[in-house]
């Protein structure tokens, strides 16, 4: 069994064929998606939330985060953070995200980014919610790491709510860091790309109690199916890839990764749906 930790179940490339994509990830042993809601910004803020209320036989469950991505800070208004705060109350709302800093692409100024994230990280805080981390350099730099550890060091780990950093890419010390301050690390299928080294050994060597694996569909295709569309049927093959980076079977992968994401999220294993949501659990024990 599986659980894909990150998707954009909601993105207009799955509009053609939503319930067959479903479908396939529940023939393929897909048990729970976490379903990204930050969407293509204002506007679109409750998009996983919704895919999150189908609840139907035959597909995979599916619980939702909210946010604004980095690349979307410049469109954030006052109305979209209230707006959000409301949404984070929602029962299937299991974290705030994808929020950080991408300085690849730049979409929004650095300094909207930055203030962007910290204000998210104030209403997740006061939501008592983990976060779920984009972070992104520029070309042959770590400027973004350095800059999101510390962010998250200064004004995150205090609340103790921990979080996930989303499709890993950063070094071994960048995820140690992330370690400290109870976060998770999640691989996609980038792990096998060729210059991805450093990815590669982060995923070998992170204790396997620790690590989540996600497709970031419809995003981030594994190989062999690189360069086409991503879904959440072939998070099965990011786990095959790191059983043999860490010598153990997939199945083995699969099984510790989705028990890490039960865990940490608090959520009942899918295979016995009607069981109580352990006691610790509930927003006010995070
Ligand atoms: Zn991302
Ligand atoms: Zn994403």
């Amino acid at each position: 069994m599986f659980v894909d930790s990150h998707a954009h179940l909601e993105m207009s490339q799955f509009d053609a064929d939503r319930d067959a994509m479903l479908a396939r990830a529940d023939d393929a042993g897909i048990e729970t998606v976490i379903a990204i809601g930050s969407g293509t910004g204002p506007g679109s803020l409750d998009c996983a939330i919704q895919l999150a209320s189908r609840e139907k036989a035959g597909e995979p469950r599916i619980y939702a985060t909210v946010g604004i991505h980095p690349h979307e800070a410049r469109l954030a208004t006052d109305a979209d953070f209230d707006k959000l705060n409301t949404l984070a109350r929602h029962p299937k709302v299991i974290a705030w995200g994808e929020i950080g800093l991408d300085y690849f692409y730049d979409h929004s100024p650095r300094e909207v980014q930055r203030a962007v994230f910290l204000k998210q990280l104030e209403l997740a805080r006061t939501a008592r919610l983990p976060v779920v981390i984009h972070c992104r350099p520029s070309a042959d730099s770590q400027n973004a790491w350095d800059e999101c550890l510390r962010i998250l060091a200064e004004q995150w780990a205090p609340s103790g709510l921990g979080g996930v950093l989303h499709c890993f890419t950063g070094m071994m010390e960048h995820a140690r860091r992330a370690l400290g301050m109870g976060f998770m690390i999640s691989f996609a299928g980038n792990v096998i790309f060729p210059k991805a080294q450093n990815i590669r050994d982060a995923a070998r060597e992170l204790p396997l109690d620790r690590i989540f694996i996600e497709t970031d569909s419809p995003f981030l295709a594994p190989v062999p199916h690189r360069g086409k569309r991503n879904e959440p049927a072939f998070v099965r093959e990011v786990a095959r890839q790191i059983g043999e980076l860490r010598g153990v079977a997939a199945e083995e992968v699969a099984f510790h990764t989705s028990q890490n994401v039960y865990r940490f999220f608090h959520l009942p294993p899918a295979s016995n749906p009607g069981a109580p949501i352990p006691a610790q659990s509930g927003r006010a024990a995070r």
